[in-house]
């Protein structure tokens, strides 16, 4: 786990590395099928607990933590410390630094 900067969000926000995101995206589908298991955040419950466990940071929404992945990002800029949108990305597009 490891606090960035999330464009989607425009937070700082915990990410979750390769191991915390594999654990995370078995719940999203274990919870995606539970379709008997009450409202939406009911249901997307134990994956907000186990997002809370790892990082401290109660997040309510589910669709959130499936982006909150290091791995997603790139590596931070040289200008802003914010990371790049993707790990190909060519520019900052927090900074426009190239
Ligand atoms: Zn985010
Ligand atoms: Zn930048």
């Amino acid at each position: 786990m490891e606090y960035l900067w999330c464009w989607r969000c425009k937070l700082e926000v915990p990410l979750l590395d390769e191991e915390e995101y594999a654990e995370a995206h078995r719940l999203y589908g274990e919870c995606m099928r539970n379709i008997t298991g009450g409202t939406l955040s009911e249901r997307f419950q134990p994956l907000l607990d186990y997002y809370e466990k790892v990082t401290g940071y109660k997040e309510t929404v589910a669709n959130a933590i499936m982006h909150h992945r290091i791995a997603q990002y790139g590596p931070p800029c040289e200008n802003c410390g914010k990371p790049y949108r993707t790990p190909k990305a060519t520019f900052c597009a927090a900074c426009g630094n190239k």
